[in-house]
């Protein structure tokens, strides 16, 4: 009997081609439900198209990992498909990626269907020979303080159960932690209350066009220096007082396009506590400020975590693996290091290449 822990999206995958070859295989989900930060999530798939630009973005990642993902995705989207996961998107909408997009319910259940046994409420770290897919450490708060060290408590944009328990149980078996262990992926969200339900919606996916001050009235980033994910304005916000900054946005920044809206309109949709009349600010605004977003540096998943090779399985420091320990989806760390990439292309491969190697 093989155990996997967790039944998000590595887990469900992995519990999926397990039962394809033939193997035995128990699912225990520790949360209320299955699906993990993947049912959350806006459920795209997806690759860079061209290798170097992938490399280029994510420097510091394992270039072994990241040419397994790479390679692999194209096959492992069809075998997705063909598992039952509805399609909703033929393509991701963005000139530099390539990948789908499925409806995270659909998924869900359509694997959960396959895997059969799905414990849920079960913690399921400390059984072997195991697969580790319990989804890093972003809702650790202890953790994310050791390793992340931000300047004030990121809130959590992903689901609440990913608390480290692979990356802990793995490293008492004597397993090594990848570099970018301090490096997460998440969004710059409103300050103010919000719950899962607005994960999506509430991003304020805009930084690129806004002049971005802390609360100490430092700018701190250039918008010219956002990223297209904008995952380094968030890390970087994460590092200011509070782990928080102000968006000022002038008449410009307000009438720019973001996907079907304006930022003019993502800012109305804020909630009222964070958007910030340019007279109630702590700093001085620039000249032309029509209106300030404050925004808190909140996190979905880490991109540090434990170190495993092309065959998924769990390395010690000597690179040799720890016997009966497989890792997939964001517990193993290295592959979106300096940058960002899919967690869902990760999890996905990851998980097919786990599973086959166990069921060897
Ligand atoms: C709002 C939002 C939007 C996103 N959009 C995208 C996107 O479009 N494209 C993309 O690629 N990524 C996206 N992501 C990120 C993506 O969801 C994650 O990268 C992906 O789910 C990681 O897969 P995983 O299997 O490692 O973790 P998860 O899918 O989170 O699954 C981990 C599971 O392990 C369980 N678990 C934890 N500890 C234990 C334990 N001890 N025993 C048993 N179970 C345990 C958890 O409860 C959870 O169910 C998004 C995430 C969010 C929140």
């Amino acid at each position: 009997m093989i155990s996997v822990a967790g039944a998000g999206m590595a887990g469900l995958v992995t519990g999926t081609r397990l039962r394809e070859l033939g193997r035995e295989v128990v699912v225990r989900e520790k949360g209320t439900r299955a699906g993990g930060s993947m049912l959350l999530s806006s459920c795209v798939v997806w690759r860079h198209r061209d290798w170097d630009q992938f490399r280029r973005e994510c420097p510091g990642g394992d270039e072994r990992l990241q040419r397994l993902v790479w390679e692999r995705l194209d096959d492992a989207l069809e075998w997705l498909r063909s598992s039952g996961a509805p399609v909703v998107w033929e393509d991701t909408g963005n000139p530099a990626t390539v990948g789908k997009r499925f409806d995270p319910r659909g998924l869900t259940e359509a694997l959960a269907a396959r895997v059969g046994r799905v414990e849920l409420g079960a913690d399921g770290v400390g059984e072997e020979p195991a697969i580790l897919c319990t989804g890093g450490f972003a809702a650790a708060d202890e953790l994310v303080t050791r390793y992340i060290a931000p300047a004030g408590s990121l809130r959590l944009r992903a689901n609440p159960w990913s608390a480290g328990d692979g990356l802990v149980y793995a490293v008492e078996r004597g397993a090594a932690l990848t570099t970018g262990l301090d490096e997460f992926y998440g969004r710059n969200m409103p300050d103010a209350p919000w719950d899962e339900t607005q994960f999506v919606s509430a991003s304020q996916l805009y930084g690129r066009f806004a002049r971005i001050y802390d609360e100490d009235g430092v700018e701190f980033f250039r918008r010219g220096d956002v990223s297209w994910s904008e995952t380094n304005v968030v890390q970087a916000t994460a590092r200011r007082p509070g782990a928080r900054a102000y968006y000022l946005l002038d008449a410009d920044a307000l009438a720019r396009p973001v996907r079907d809206r304006t930022v003019a309109e993502m800012v109305e949709a804020a909630p009222s506590e964070a958007r910030v009349p340019v007279s109630d600010l702590p700093f001085a605004a620039p000249p032309g400020t029509i209106v300030a977003v404050r925004v808190i540096a909140s996190i979905t998943h880490t991109l540090g975590g434990l170190q495993v090779d092309e065959r998924a399985r769990v390395l010690r420091s000597d690179g040799s693996a720890v016997e009966g320990l497989w890792a997939a989806g964001v517990d193993a760390g290295g592959v979106a290091v300096g940058g960002y990439a899919s967690g869902l292309a990760q999890a996905l491969v990851l998980g097919l290449t786990a599973a086959e190697d166990a069921a060897r």
